[in-house]
């Protein structure tokens, strides 16, 4: 599939005369034998030219991509392809847009990739690898090395320096030493770089195969301090009374035990967030009572910061907020216990699931068998429940047009109060959805107690 697209492009550039190369991720994965999405080239074609060679080439749809940028997107069915045209760019240091201009060369081009592991090029016409950085060298010796001086690579857009790691974790390489030295000398200048370009390289980090050496990476080369200092307080809490075990190691474990579902690791990252802030001790035993609410109120604050869609920021928030809550599960919970846990986790059931069966790090095989079981038994009655009746759309028998009729009373806020008693009842299994008329009697009942409050004593 893939080659037939390359030698579809190939063709068509060729016969115009033109250049096209296979650059970057594509060809670095393809030497590593690892998949890779999108498929990136260069060529010394201008853009409206690669959109029309492209076009000819049989995309079923070509787009611009950056039109500053040169680069040409198409869609050959699912498949991506990026085409840019060779680019030198002239970087005013400091500035954070680069002024690109076309060059004419692919050497050229190259000299302004990142890393050397990504700076190789495979020529389409014949086949040959162009290597001028020593990029094949790299690859085999599992190194991430910046292309040229790394100062000055990282001063021009301190974002490679996040992208090091990503990649770090995503093919588990090392950072060579001077690339590793000038990234520690330049971390302050991420505060250079946008939140979002920061979330993207942080979430494609998360759902990396080892997110734990990439993020113990953040935290050792400072960059940590600069994208995620609330993490990074999770590593350096004082030890008072007992010790317990290190949050950010912790952290970093239940990171790597969640399959890699971007909200879940976010979760996962964020679970204990809470933790610096609240805790204290009893009579020398350590504990963090509330922490899963004051970390979702900062994995909300967090997120945001970072411009990810509001959909997300809940979810994860969700996730943080009722993390304990599985853990706690005990065979003797009623139902109502369990309609909630399902009804509060919405859509996020099965991660929240997840998230508890993976915050277990102990040692102690027993305590870790012992806990999945309990995860496990809960899961077990979300299904039974579920597959019995509609958990998520219980609701008050009696609605909010049935209250106004039955108490002769206007539309106000004294309904909710009613329907969420109702609902309670509902949920706790005390009263079906379609008893109409014991709901009658439970809602006079409940309006008379709100309408004559007891007397209060202080
Ligand atoms: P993947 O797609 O797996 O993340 P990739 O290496 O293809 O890996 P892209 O972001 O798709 O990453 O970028 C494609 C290529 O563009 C890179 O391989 C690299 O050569 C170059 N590149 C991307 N971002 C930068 C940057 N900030 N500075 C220099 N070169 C870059
Ligand atoms: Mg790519």
């Amino acid at each position: 599939m893939t080659t037939d697209i390359l030698q579809r492009l190939a063709a068509s550039f060729s016969a115009a005369g033109r250049q096209l190369y296979l650059v970057g991720g594509s060809v670095r994965d393809e030497l590593l034998g690892r998949p890779h999405q999108d498929i990136d080239l260069a060529t010394d074609a201008r853009p409206d030219e690669t959109k029309h060679l492209v076009a000819e080439a049989g995309a079923d749809a070509v787009f611009a991509v950056g039109e500053r940028f040169g680069t040409i997107g198409a869609l050959f069915g699912e498949r991506k392809v990026e085409i840019t045209t060779f680019r030198s760019e002239t970087y005013t240091p400091r500035s954070r847009k680069p002024a690109v201009e076309f060059g004419s060369s692919l050497v050229g081009d190259l000299g302004r990739r990142d890393f050397t592991i990504n700076a190789i090029a495979r020529d389409l016409a014949t086949g040959a690898l162009i290597d001028p950085f020593g990029g094949r060298r790299d690859l085999a010796g599992r190194r991430i090395r910046a292309v040229g001086r790394p100062e000055e690579r990282f001063d021009e857009d301190p974002l490679r320096m996040l992208r090091a790691v990503r990649l770090s974790a995503e093919l588990g390489f090392a950072i060579e030493a001077a690339t590793r030295a000038a990234v520690v000398a330049q971390a302050q200048r991420l505060r250079d770089i946008s939140q979002e370009r920061i979330g993207d390289e942080l979430s494609r980090l998360l759902v990396a195969p080892h997110p734990a050496h990439g993020l113990r990476l953040l935290a050792d080369l400072g960059l940590m301090r600069e994208v995620l200092p609330e993490v990074l307080a999770t590593r350096d809490m004082p030890e008072g009374g007992r010790r317990f075990k290190n949050v950010f190691d912790h952290t970093l474990q239940v990171v790597e035990k969640v399959p890699p579902d971007l909200d879940l690791r976010w979760a996962a990252l964020l679970h204990d967030v809470g933790k610096p802030e609240t805790i204290g001790w009893d009579d020398g035993q350590v504990h963090f009572r509330g922490h899963e609410v004051v970390g979702a109120a900062m994995a909300e604050r967090l997120l945001t910061r970072l411009r990810f869609d509001r959909q997300r920021v809940e979810r994860v928030a969700r996730l943080v907020a009722m993390h304990l809550r599985p853990n706690s599960y005990e065979p003797e919970w009623t139902d109502g216990a369990v309609r909630r846990v399902i009804r509060e986790a919405g859509d996020e059931l099965d991660l929240l699931l997840a998230l508890s069966r993976a915050d277990v790090t102990s040692q102690r095989r027993g305590r870790v068998a012992a806990a999945e079981a309990r995860v496990e038994a809960l899961a077990q009655r979300c299904r039974e429940l579920i597959e019995r009746e509609n958990v998520k759309a219980l609701k008050s028998p009696l609605d909010g047009n049935d209250l106004m009729a039955l108490f002769g009373r206007g539309p106000g806020p004294w309904i909710k109060p009613v329907k969420e008693h109702l609902l309670n009842l509902v949920i706790e299994g005390t009263l079906a959805q379609d008893e109409r008329e014991r709901a009658v009697e439970l809602a006079r009942a409940f309006v008379a107690t709100q309408a004559a409050p007891a007397t209060r004593t202080a």
